[in-house]
């Protein structure tokens, strides 16, 4: 195992790329190209921040162009260098295929610590970001269209509609420059807790299947489940409250400060609360106190949804995990050699591009909308509601009974915008779950489910390259 200074995310990306495209039968050719990154993009440009000038480096790549736009989140962080971008950009293009998103991937990152700055100051560099990404049009609603990411959230990308909005006056499908932008600024219902929900239907479908528990230990189902989440961001908190309301139990969390444990589950919007009030997770009422964050990783627990950053599990405390379940909610948080440990040890590893991917999905919905513009809903809502009182009524004529109230609410109900986002979301989660295990099962020399996903998304990425007529 390489040390933590050596480790090239993007080598770690390349290399179950590469164990993948053995299941193929791809020209190596193909598989070069599916596998670079088409073009990348770093950047300086100078901010005044209070007296002095700051030079920020930040980066835009785009892995792949076998469909348009390339779509991928921008992430401010310390971290970000340029193989973390490639690798996260690479991980989008197969993501997006492997969901059936039409677009290709692509990642974004600045060099900075966004908790240093005012947010006066951090408009300002996610503005002046923006104009170096449209100067190169590497962004716009039929190229690149960047999204949240670790770091960034709705505010930022209403900051970079505007100043792609003002840039560009009169652009008509505009407001598709970017993606998870807030309800009133062109955003989608449902976007927020899309990937923590993407995670809880992912999981959810697998632990449904009976012959993947059995081998797991375990019962089907959610319910009672004993499950840890890292990380408190936007994917983790609502991937702990998705869990919770199925009927999961909560009885792990860990922040970069520190985590807590109660075998008799958390209810994570009161930690949240608390760490708000305290500054800190620690001391939440009824937990026991773990003192160095990492170390709730290895507690007993029968999922472990890692929903933080990359390489959090790797050579070291692989072989401490006690989870039977691992879901990705982060991207990248497991190393390939992670990766081998899971598999000797039976362990099932469900993969980021595929578990995290309903983020992108439902972006993909907002992008829709925005090109459309028009709310999801708005047209067919009342015509739903109206059917369906006539039918109720034909209903309690002919069998002389009532429907009581709250059935015929549930009945009467037409889907509104953040009902179709849900479902359309389910759906996709549920589809993507089906192919890859099924491709999973049909070769018994495929490793693992990370493997059968990228021969998915290698396929699926191939074709589209052939039906362009690029590769006869
Ligand atoms: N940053 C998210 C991801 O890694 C979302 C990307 C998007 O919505 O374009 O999947």
């Amino acid at each position: 195992m390489s040390t933590q200074t050596e480790y090239s995310f993007f080598d770690a990306v390349s290399a179950s790329f590469d164990k993948a495209a053995k299941f193929t039968a791809w020209d190596p050719g193909i598989l070069e190209q599916i596998k670079q990154c088409n073009s990348v993009y770093r950047m300086f440009f100078p901010v005044r921040i209070g007296d002095k000038i700051e030079v920020i480096k930040a980066y835009r790549v785009q892995h792949s162009h076998h469909k348009t736009p390339c779509k991928g989140g921008i992430r401010f962080a310390t971290s970000v260098n340029l193989d973390e971008v490639m690798a996260l950009a690479a991980l989008m293009t197969y993501k997006c295929a492997i969901v059936n998103v039409p677009f290709g991937g692509a990642k974004g990152g600045i060099n900075i610590d966004p908790k240093k700055y005012t947010p006066y100051e951090l408009e300002k560099i996610t503005r002046r970001y923006t104009h170096e990404l449209i100067k190169k049009n590497f962004i716009g609603p039929g190229t690149d269209v960047p999204a949240p990411d670790y770091g960034t959230g709705e505010r930022e990308m209403s900051w970079i509609l505007d100043t792609y909005m003002s840039m560009r006056p009169g652009e008509i499908d505009g407001l598709g420059c970017v993606t998870g932008k807030p309800v009133s600024q062109g955003g989608v219902r449902g976007r927020r807790e899309a990937t923590g929900l993407g995670v809880f239907y992912g999981i959810k479908e697998i632990c449904s299947m009976p012959d993947l528990m059995q081998k797991a230990g375990l019962d089907t189902g959610i319910k009672g489940k004993r499950v840890i989440v890292q990380g408190l961001g936007n994917v983790g908190y609502h991937a702990a409250k998705f869990f919770r309301e199925g009927g999961a139990i909560i009885v792990g969390l860990a922040e970069f400060e520190g985590a807590i444990y109660n075998p008799t589950g958390l209810n994570e919007e009161e930690v949240v609360k608390h760490r708000k009030k305290e500054g800190t997770i620690l001391n939440f009422p009824g937990a026991e106190n773990i003192l160095y964050s990492a170390d709730a990783l290895e507690r007993e627990c029968d999922i472990l949804i890692p929903a933080a950053l990359e390489n959090v599990i790797n050579g070291e405390n692989a072989s401490r995990i006690k989870a039977k379940i691992i879901g990705e909610a982060a991207n990248g948080p497991l190393t390939p050699d992670a990766d081998e440990i899971f598999i000797k040890k039976g362990v099932l590893v469900v993969p980021d591009m595929y578990l995290n991917a309903g983020g992108v999905t439902v972006s993909y919905f907002e992008w829709l909308k925005n090109l459309s513009h028009v709310r999801y809903g708005r047209m067919e809502k009342r015509f739903t509601e109206n059917q369906n009182s006539i039918i109720l009524e034909q209903i309690e004529q002919l069998t002389g009974k009532q429907v009581r109230a709250a059935e015929r609410q549930l009945i009467m109900h037409g889907a509104d915008e953040a009902d179709l986002v849900y479902s359309g979301l389910e759906e996709t989660m549920i589809g993507a779950t089906r192919e890859i295990i099924d491709v999973w099962k049909s070769n018994p020399e495929i490793p693992d489910m990370r493997t059968a996903a990228y021969v998915v998304a290698i396929n699926k990425v191939g074709t589209s390259y052939s039906e362009l007529g690029i590769f006869p």
